[in-house]
């Protein structure tokens, strides 16, 4: 027998209850926030400071590092991110068991500051991407195309990382707050929004900053998609049934 919707809503009470238990007592979200973007920010500065003599071909450093890294976004957030791969599994259970959990597509907010443990990524991550792929990616940059192009796409890489983590942010904003009303965002929002909606987070909208993956690979998912897509099904039936 289903279930009542009560008991259902307890039962989520209770596990956002245990999950949102797992925030480390000593935590601050100030240092979660700060961190990170401080550190980004001091990269991405130095990066432009190290440019000498630019020619405009080299600013083509600058899209490319962008797709990318909207490339890399889709992937990873498909690939790891919603499958569990070896030595990897910790980033899946904080994204898929922990991160969709609390938030569902009807239940989008942070109930507070603390709650930036459950969105953001480590604070550590910055570093730990930094030395595993900007870093070799800008040493392998410098030898074959030179040190302009090697420090746009670190600069740049960098405004990527941090777009990707105060996107995500606001998206997990209460809908009141007024970031999270700007267009741009409100929309992006709600690409990300149908993401959390537990079937189909495992297929659809995988994009977090800007969903031309999505768009590349047919997974980006909406109502107007669906109801097309039931009117396809409707007819392909309706010719085959029997006149
Ligand atoms: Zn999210
Ligand atoms: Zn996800």
């Amino acid at each position: 027998m289903a279930e009542a919707p009560r008991d259902l809503a307890l039962i989520r009470d209770e596990k956002r209850a245990s999950i949102v238990a797992q925030i480390p007592a000593g935590y601050s979200p100030t240092f979660h926030f700060v961190f990170p973007g401080l550190l980004g920010l001091s990269v991405l500065v130095a990066s432009l400071l190290g440019i000498e003599a630019l020619r405009p071909i080299e600013l083509l450093a600058v899209p490319i590092t962008l797709l990318a890294g909207f490339g890399f976004e889709w992937r990873a957030h498909k690939d790891i991110l919603h499958k569990r791969m070896p030595l990897l599994g910790v980033l899946y259970e904080r994204h898929e068991l922990s991160h969709h959990v609390i938030y569902t597509d009807r239940d989008m907010a942070m109930k507070g500051p603390r709650e930036m443990w459950l969105i953001l990524m480590p604070p550590y991550a910055i570093v730990l991407v930094f030395f595993t792929l900007v870093l070799p990616l800008a040493v392998g940059l410098t030898y074959a195309l030179g040190t302009n192009v090697a420090m746009l796409a670190t600069a740049t890489s960098m405004v990527f990382f941090l777009s990707y983590e105060w996107l995500h942010l606001a998206y997990h904003l209460p809908d009141e707050h007024p970031i999270a009303r700007i267009g741009l965002v409100a929309r992006l929002r709600e690409h990300h929004r149908r993401h959390h909606e537990p079937r189909l987070m495992k297929r659809w909208n995988f994009n977090v900053t800007v969903p031309l993956f999505d768009w590349l690979h047919g997974t980006t998912w909406s109502p107007e998609r669906e109801a097309r897509r039931r009117e396809r099904q409707a007819s392909r039936q309706a010719s085959r049934a029997p006149s």
